[in-house]
C-alpha cells in the first residue's frame, strides 16, 4: 500500500488561490496538505480597508476549514500593503481580533520592500507586537524582497538584533542561496519559496547540501496566490533526496515551527 505522506506549503496567500484557483482547493486536499496563508493584500488605500481585508481573509480561512481543507494564517502588514494613515501606534489594535483566534499563527507578513523609513517604523512595530502579550506565543514571519535581495536581507536582519529574543519563533522568508547563511547564523528559522519565478529545486538541494547541519531550521513554500506552483507537492512527493529530508523540508520543519497539532 502507497502511503500519501503529509505536507505543509508553509507560506501562501489562501484568498488568492481562492479567487484565482479555486479547483486548487481540492486538489491541496487530495494531496493532504495544509497551508500557512500569509497575510497581502493589493489596493490598500486606508486602515479602515486594510482592516476589511483582513476580516475577509480570517472569513475565508474559517470557511475553507470548516469544508475540510487544514489550513491557518498569520496577520500582518506587508510592506507593500501599508495604509497610508496607518501609524505604528495603531498597529496592535488593527491585530487584535486576528492574534486572539486560534486559527492565526502569528504576525506576517511583514517586512521590507525598499527599506525606506516608512516601511522600518511599521516592522518595527510588528516585531514589538510579537514581543506583546497577543502574539507571545505565536510566531513571526518576516518576508525578504526578490529586488536587492542580499542587501535588504542585511538590513532587515540588523533590524533584528534587537529582536535576537525572538528567534526560536520568527522566520526569515524567500531565501536564497545568498542569504540564507546569513539567516541561519543569526538564529533564526528559514524559509525558501520553491517556484519557477523564485527558487528552483535544483537550487533547493543544492541550498541544503550545503547547510546539511541546519536543514531542521528550513521549510519549503510556494507563495502560491494569484499564481499558483506545484512545486512543494511535486518535490515532496519525488525520491531526489533521502526521505527524512524531504520530510524535514516540507513537513516536519513547518510543524515545529508553527507548533501545529496532530
Ligand atoms: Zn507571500
Amino acid at each position: 500500500m502507497t502511503t500519501t505522506p503529509p505536507i505543509i506549503d508553509s507560506h501562501v496567500h489562501l484568498d488568492l488561490i481562492v479567487r484565482h484557483h479555486p479547483q486548487r482547493i481540492p486538489w491541496l486536499k487530495a494531496n493532504h496538505c495544509t497551508v500557512v496563508s500569509w497575510a497581502y493584500f493589493e489596493g490598500v488605500d486606508s486602515v479602515a480597508r486594510f482592516s476589511a481585508c483582513l476580516d475577509q481573509k480570517a472569513a475565508c480561512v474559517h470557511t475553507q476549514a470548516a469544508g475540510g481543507l487544514n489550513c491557518y494564517y498569520l496577520a500582518g502588514v506587508h510592506p507593500r500593503s501599508i495604509p497610508p494613515d496607518l501609524t505604528p501606534e495603531a498597529i496592535a489594535a488593527l491585530l487584535a481580533r486576528a492574534l486572539d483566534d486560534p486559527r492565526c499563527l502569528g504576525i506576517g507578513e511583514i517586512g521590507l520592500e525598499t527599506g525606506d523609513v516608512r516601511e522600518k517604523e511599521i516592522l518595527y512595530a510588528q516585531l514589538e507586537l510579537g514581543r506583546s502579550k497577543p502574539a507571545r506565543t505565536k510566531v513571526v514571519g518576516v518576508h525578504t524582497p526578490r529586488a536587492n535581495k542580499p542587501a535588504m536581507t542585511a538590513q532587515t536582519l540588523t533590524m533584528l538584533e534587537d529582536f535576537s529574543d525572538l528567534k526560536e519563533r520568527l522566520v526569515v522568508d524567500h531565501c536564497t542561496h545568498h542569504t540564507i547563511a546569513q539567516v541561519l547564523d543569526a538564529g533564526f528559522w528559514a524559509g525558501i519559496t520553491l517556484s519557477p519565478v523564485k527558487t528552483s529545486w535544483d537550487e533547493m538541494k543544492r541550498i541544503v547540501a550545503g547547510e546539511s547541519a541546519r536543514f531542521g531550521r528550513i521549510m519549503g513554500n510556494t507563495d502560491s496566490g494569484s499564481e499558483f506552483f506545484e512545486d512543494v507537492v511535486r518535490c515532496r512527493r519525488g525520491h531526489d533526496l533521502p526521505e527524512p529530508l524531504l520530510a524535514s523540508l516540507f513537513h516536519d520543519t513547518a510543524k515545529r515551527f508553527y507548533r501545529l497539532p496532530g
